[in-house]
């Protein structure tokens, strides 16, 4: 089925579907399973077009139109409530939703926490610690802001030891070029420092003009100190999947450890970069560290008295949602997903 026809389909159907007793029937389905939502990043208000990769942002007042909702129709819980409810100390409530934060972006502090402050929503911020200890880069936000940036119409990249050109000459193009570069140097583990770097100087883009803008340990604390929670999303944002079980011991206990030390609190949760859980990395890592739950971006609303505790499934409901299209998204999760998959799959074609 082409692009075309489906949007025929979507914009007939919408309206049906997102119409208050369809979205209550989801609603239904749902009851008593935890919603966690993901969030990247915040922008302000009506700046999405300007921005290098839309997908990652949230515009400021979309963002508070959600947390409204929550506040008003749903029942926000924190880190804290969803640990003690996985020990099977306490029960949730039949509406539980769960707002997280990933990578640890300082528009997370400006923007994102005075409108959690403001709803009464205690979010958890996952940070990675050289992000903010300035030891290391965003890797895909660097690739994709450079290409976004740069003046070339097209360019040859090295990816995995094979020279390849990518044509620049709209935005559209930058972005798919961006995302075929990421994946290609992700799927080689080589997605380092030096070879970003040298990327992004053929580019001739200047590194100091990028947005690689994270949050300081004072803005965490300050969070941390006002009813937020910190969790670790590692050490260096490297997919876990390609890792050592000793790399990913480190990444797991130093990430803790660091934020510790600068919070002045003990950290029990944790998020994967890039959202997958290594299938050879046995519970025991995670325990010896302390971790009480673990987040993954594996779609799906999560029954606490079955969910695996380090495998728990999340949901980034996307950007630029009217409010029912939002609240109908947040009541059908996994169908959501799952039509999100099959489109996208339909787009690429
Ligand atoms: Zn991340």
């Amino acid at each position: 089925m082409g692009l075309s026809m489906l949007s025929k389909i979507k914009k007939t159907l919408m309206p049906f579907i997102c119409s208050t007793p369809v979205t209550k029937m989801f609603e239904t389905l749902n009851q008593g399973k935890l919603r966690i939502l993901f969030y990247h990043r915040i922008a302000p208000a009506h700046s999405l077009e300007r921005l290098y990769e839309p997908t990652m942002f949230v515009e400021e007042n979309e963002f508070e139109d959600q947390m409204r909702l929550l506040r008003d129709q749903y029942q926000p819980v924190c880190e804290q409530d969803v640990i003690e409810a996985l020990k099977g100390n306490v029960r949730l409530p039949g509406k539980a939703v769960w707002v997280t934060f990933d990578d640890g972006y300082k528009d997370n502090f400006l923007l994102g926490y005075p409108i959690l402050k403001k709803w009464g929503i205690r979010a958890t911020f996952f940070v990675a610690t050289d992000y903010i200890d300035r030891k290391e880069l965003p890797w895909e936000g660097c690739i994709l802001e450079a290409l976004q940036k740069t003046d070339a119409r097209s360019a040859l990249v090295d990816t995995d030891g094979r020279t390849l050109i990518f044509e620049l000459s709209n935005r559209k193009q930058r972005r798919l070029a961006g995302y075929e570069i990421i994946r290609r140097l992700a799927k080689k583990n080589i997605l380092n420092r030096e070879k970003v770097l040298s990327l992004i100087s053929k580019l001739q883009v200047d590194l100091n003009k990028m947005d690689l803008s994270f949050m300081s340990w004072d803005n965490i604390r300050e969070m941390a100190d006002n009813g937020s929670f910190i969790g670790s999303h590692t050490v260096m944002h490297r997919p876990m999947t390609k890792l050592s079980r000793d790399e990913v011991s480190y990444e797991i206990g130093e990430s803790k450890r660091r934020i510790e030390e600068c919070i002045g609190r003990q950290v029990f949760s944790f998020s994967y970069p890039y959202g997958k859980c290594p299938a050879s990395l046995s519970d025991p890592v995670l325990f010896d560290k302390g971790i009480e739950v673990a987040v993954t971006a594996k779609t799906g609303p999560n029954d606490l008295t079955r969910a695996e505790k380090f495998r728990l499934g999340r949901f980034d409901l996307g950007y630029r949602n009217a409010p029912h299209i939002w609240k109908f998204k947040l009541a059908t999760c996994r169908f959501w997903a799952k039509l999100k998959e099959y489109t996208a799959g339909a787009e690429v074609v």
